[in-house]
C-alpha cells in the first residue's frame, strides 16, 4: 500500500490527509508542535476555548463545511459581517444586520467613483462564478498581467484605499496596500461579500472531532514531531525524511510526501535539496500578527457596534466582539506596518493588550470596565501577503519542484489565507500528486 507523510498539521495539513483518507491511503501526519491546528490553534481562557486565527466560517466555504459535517459537528452560531471605522470625525458603520439600502449606500460611499469602477467587475466576476474569487484564479491572473507593475495603493484611489482596502488587507494579509497586489486582491474581494458562522464549539472542538475520527482509520497523527528535511532515493522513488521528535533523530521512508507549510518554511526545508525553488518561496510575504482576547467584566460593545478597525497610524488593527453574544469578550488585533513597529515577538502580553485598551477605550465600554483575564498570542508568520505576478512565481516554483516526484506542495500561499481556500488547495494538491492511484 502506498504510503504517505503530510508535513504540518494546520488546516493545510489536516485537509490533505482528510483527503488522502477518503482515497484509502495509509497517512502520517507530523505536526511540530504539541497540538494540531496551526494558525487556527486555540488557547484556554476561564473555562472556554478561544480561537486565536482562523475562526469565521463563510456561507459560501461548502469544502470546509463538508470536512465539518464528516467530522460528526454541525453547529454553528451566526456571526454576521458588522464593523464600523473612525471616518472625518464621525463613526460610520457597516452592519449586515442593518437595512440593506443603508448598508450598500454607505459601501458606495466609501469605495467613491473610482473604486467601484474598478471593484464592481472584480465582485461580479466572483459572483458569476465563485471559482474566480481565490489566488491564482483565471479573471484574477488576468488582472495581474494588466495591474500587478503597481501595487494596490497604485491601483486604487481615496477614499477607497484607506476605508474599504486597507481593512481588508491589514486584516487578510498583514500588510498594507502597498504591500499587495490587484491580481491577489480577488481572494479578499470574495471574503467581503461573503457572510460569515462560527463552530458553537470553536475550532477546538473541530480539531477533537477530527482526531478522535482519525483514530480507528488509517490516518496517524504525530504531534511533537519536527521535520528537519526531505530527500528523494532516485533509485527507489521514494522520499526520506528526517524527524526530531523529544530531542531524538531519526528517519522515516514513505512512497509520497506532502508539505501543508507556510512557503517560508519549505524553502528552508529544500535549502539544500532545491535551493532555486527555495529561494522562489522566500518571495512570498507574511507578515506577523499579535492577537490578545480580554475578558470583561461587563458587556463592551453593543449589539448593533461590535467591531471596530482603525487607520494605518494606528497599531491595533481591529477591535471586536468575539461572538455575537460574547460582547464582554474582546479580541483586539494588531497588524499591519505600524504595528510591526511597535510590537515585537519579545513584547510584554500585558503591554500590548494595555496599548489595545488605550487606543479602544474612548469607542467602547473599556475604561470603567474591568478586565477579568485574557490570552495572548504573537505569531511570526501570521498573514500571507503574497507576491507581485504570484502567479508567475507559483508557475516557476512548480516546475523547480517538478524533479522532486512523489512531493507536493500546498498552503495558504496557493489559493489564499481563508481556511476554505486551504482545504481547496490541499484537495488539488493531493488530485495532483495522485492523478489516477488508489
Ligand atoms: C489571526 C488570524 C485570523 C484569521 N481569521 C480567519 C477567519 O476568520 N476565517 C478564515 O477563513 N481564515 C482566517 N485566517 C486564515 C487561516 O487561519 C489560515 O490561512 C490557515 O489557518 C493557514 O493554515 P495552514 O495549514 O496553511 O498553515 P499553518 O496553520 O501555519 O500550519 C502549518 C503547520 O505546520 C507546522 N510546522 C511548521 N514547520 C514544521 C516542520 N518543520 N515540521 C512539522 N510541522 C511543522 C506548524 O506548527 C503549523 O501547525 C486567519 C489567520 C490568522 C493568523
Amino acid at each position: 500500500m502506498t504510503r504517505i507523510a503530510v508535513i504540518g498539521g494546520g488546516v493545510s495539513g489536516i485537509a490533505s490527509a482528510f483527503y488522502l483518507r477518503q482515497r484509502n491511503f495509509e497517512v502520517d501526519l507530523y505536526e511540530s508542535e504539541d497540538q494540531i491546528g496551526g494558525r487556527i490553534g486555540s488557547e484556554m481562557l476561564l473555562g472556554r476555548w478561544l480561537d486565536f486565527g482562523g475562526k469565521n466560517i463563510g456561507k459560501n466555504y461548502p469544502l470546509f463545511r463538508d470536512f465539518v459535517r464528516e467530522c460528526g459537528v454541525n453547529d454553528y452560531e451566526y456571526f454576521g459581517f458588522n464593523t464600523s471605522q473612525m471616518i472625518n470625525g464621525r463613526i460610520v458603520r457597516i452592519n449586515k444586520e442593518g437595512a440593506k439600502l443603508l448598508n450598500t449606500l454607505r459601501f458606495i460611499s466609501l469605495c467613491g467613483f473610482d473604486g467601484i469602477r474598478k471593484l464592481y467587475p472584480h465582485v461580479r466576476a466572483i459572483l458569476k462564478d465563485r471559482r474566480q474569487g481565490v489566488l491564482n484564479s483565471d479573471y484574477f491572473n488576468r488582472i495581474a498581467e494588466q495591474y500587478d507593475n503597481v501595487s494596490l495603493a497604485g491601483y486604487l484611489k481615496e477614499p477607497c484605499l484607506s476605508h474599504v482596502v486597507r481593512p481588508v488587507t491589514v486584516r487578510m494579509n498583514g500588510a498594507e496596500p502597498d504591500e499587495c497586489y490587484p491580481g491577489n486582491f480577488g481572494s479578499n474581494l470574495a471574503l467581503i461579500i461573503d457572510s460569515y458562522e462560527q463552530l458553537k464549539k470553536g475550532m477546538h472542538g473541530m480539531l477533537d472531532a477530527f482526531q478522535a475520527s482519525a483514530r480507528d482509520s488509517s490516518l496517524r497523527i504525530l504531534t511533537g514531531h519536527w521535520v528537519t528535511s526531505v530527500s528523494s532515493d532516485q533509485g527507489s522513488g521514494c522520499i526520506t525524511i528526517g524527524l526530531l521528535h523529544k530531542g531524538v533523530s531519526s528517519t522515516a521512508v514513505y512512497d509520497k510526501v506532502i508539505s501543508a507549510l507556510p512557503a517560508i518554511r519549505l524553502s528552508v526545508l529544500l535549502d539544500e535539496l532545491l535551493p532555486d525553488a527555495s529561494a522562489l518561496l522566500k518571495k512570498i510575504r507574511y507578515y506577523p500578527v499579535a492577537i490578545a482576547i480580554v475578558k470583561y467584566r461587563r458587556d463592551v460593545f453593543q449589539k448593533s457596534q461590535r467591531a471596530m478597525v482603525f487607520d494605518h497610524t494606528i497599531p491595533l488593527s481591529n477591535a471586536g466582539a468575539y461572538g455575537i453574544n460574547d460582547l464582554d469578550l474582546v479580541r483586539y488585533t494588531f497588524s499591519g506596518r505600524v504595528s510591526r513597529s511597535v510590537i515585537y515577538e519579545t513584547s510584554a502580553p500585558e503591554d500590548v493588550v494595555a496599548l489595545g485598551e488605550k487606543i479602544a477605550g474612548p469607542y467602547f465600554t473599556i475604561r470603567d470596565n474591568m478586565r477579568e483575564s485574557f490570552a495572548y498570542r504573537y505569531i511570526v508568520e501570521g498573514l500571507c501577503a503574497y507576491s507581485p505576478l504570484h502567479h508567475h512565481l507559483l508557475r516557476d516554483i512548480d516546475k523547480m519542484l517538478e524533479p522532486f516526484t512523489g512531493f507536493g506542495a500546498t498552503g495558504d500561499y496557493r489559493r489564499g489565507a481563508s481556511i476554505e481556500s486551504c482545504f481547496r488547495a490541499a484537495g488539488e494538491c493531493v488530485d495532483k500528486l495522485l492523478g489516477g492511484v488508489h
